[in-house]
């Protein structure tokens, strides 16, 4: 008889995307008259840029002759985009990275999952709303407890994030032991400054607890005086592990493309309280069930780094901002209030006379005949909130806005 891991069965169903897709669905086929603009999707829609582009192309020329073939490379990745990664995203903002403490790999999303392999049974804070891989896999490692009725989660100390505290998770008067932080978040749009990083790096030497940042988002800061980095923060590197993606900036949501930086400095505990460091646990959960990110993928991730992909890469931002700041401009005129959408991709919209995530997520479906996605989604503080995101295409995103402010929320503009 052949045992299952029951944390599995311990996970509550994820409908969100599910019941967006549904109704979607069946909305445009009893209107197939209306155009239905999906405002909705975290992922990237400009296409690459060339000079990746053409590292792909280059790339491929390379393997198809004997002289230049590659065939498994090093599991933590390249030294040439180690290299890379350490001087453009470190070394340029006087942060002492060195290139083995970077690990390349297929996205942050199996990142900030399988970094879990390393660490014990752990008291774990997660902000709520979040990004739903964060509690799902502490569920698939036994952390979480038992499932409670408003969709929590009984072991996990939920860190509300509401206007009341603009968003960014308080710190707690007790001890965790794990942090899951977001900056710039998905999805409220909420940015940590560098005091709130500060005290939250401060929290953590305190206690012994590790921060895992997630900064997906990084590219998207556009604020003075805004960490892009956690490792900025003094002491950091001695609680932090910090997850950046390729995917919003250069569109690599399709082909894949991370890495995460694992400090050398960072320690942790056995259960006799020896110190165990941190990194020579990561390399080796890397290198036993991961084999490297395809050379071809590597290359065209190095491409971003050069004078013309830096440029190709800060326009393709630019194109997401411009469109964040026409929804940002169209929610103010229509006289909703909302979030975000400065330092991020992501504005979060809320619900104008006290509706629900799903009755807003209904109405603009049905009156405005637009997608975006329930706050409720991503945990009980994002009840009331819908989010919209800036990876549309300029000319639906500013559509949508005509339609937003054509309609009578029963509002004061
Ligand atoms: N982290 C956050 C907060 C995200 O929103 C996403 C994707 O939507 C990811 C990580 C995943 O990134 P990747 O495409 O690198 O797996």
């Amino acid at each position: 008889m052949v045992l299952v891991n029951e944390n599995f069965l311990n996970l509550q169903n994820s409908y969100l995307f599910s019941e967006i897709a549904r109704k979607t669905r069946e909305f445009i086929a009893l209107h197939p008259e209306v155009t239905v603009i999906k405002l909705g999707i975290g992922d990237a829609t400009r296409p690459l840029p060339l000079s990746v582009i053409q590292a792909f192309h280059h790339g491929v020329d390379e393997l198809a002759d004997q002289k230049t073939f590659h065939g498994y490379g090093p599991e933590q990745g390249y030294a040439f985009l180690r290299d890379l990664i350490v001087e453009n995203e470190y070394r340029a903002r006087g942060i002492d990275i060195d290139p083995d403490e970077i690990f390349i790999s297929d996205g942050s999303k199996c990142d900030t999952g399988n970094i879990l392999d390393i660490f014990g049974k752990n008291i774990v804070a997660i902000s709520d709303p979040s990004y739903p891989v964060y509690v799902d896999t502490n569920v698939m490692a036994g952390n979480a407890g038992i499932a409670t009725d408003n969709g929590q989660y009984a072991d996990i100390v939920y860190l509300p994030c509401n206007q009341s505290n603009n968003f960014c998770p308080a710190i707690p008067n007790f001890h965790v032991d794990l942090i899951y932080l977001c900056s710039p978040n998905n999805p409220t749009g909420a940015i940590l400054n560098k005091v709130e990083m500060k005290n939250w790096v401060d929290y953590a030497l305190r206690e012994k607890a590790i921060i895992l940042f997630d900064a997906a988002y990084e590219r998207f800061i556009v604020e003075d005086d805004i960490p892009h980095s956690i490792f900025e923060i003094p002491g950091a590197l001695k609680v932090a592990i910090e997850f950046r993606s390729f995917s919003k900036t250069a569109g690599f949501t399709g082909t894949r493309c991370a890495f995460t930086v694992v400090p050398k400095s960072l320690n942790a505990y056995d259960s006799k309280q020896n110190v165990i460091p941190i990194h020579p646990l990561w390399n080796r959960r890397h290198c036993t069930k991961f084999n490297g990110v395809s050379y071809l993928v590597q290359k065209a991730a190095a491409a971003i780094y050069t004078d013309i992909g830096k440029n190709e890469v800060e326009n393709i931002i630019k194109y997401y901002q411009k469109n964040a700041e026409i929804i940002r401009k169209g929610l103010k005129q229509a006289g909703l209030e909302f979030f975000g959408g400065i330092n991020s991709p992501y504005i979060w919209v809320k619900a104008p006379q006290g509706q629900s995530s799903w009755e807003l997520f209904d109405l603009f479906l049905e009156k405005l005949n637009i997608v975006g996605t329930p706050g409720s989604g991503f945990g009980p503080n994002g009840e009331g909130f819908f989010r919209l995101t800036a990876f549309g295409s300029i000319e639906n995103t500013q559509e949508a806005m005509k339609r937003i402010q054509n309609y009578n929320f029963g509002l004061e503009k």
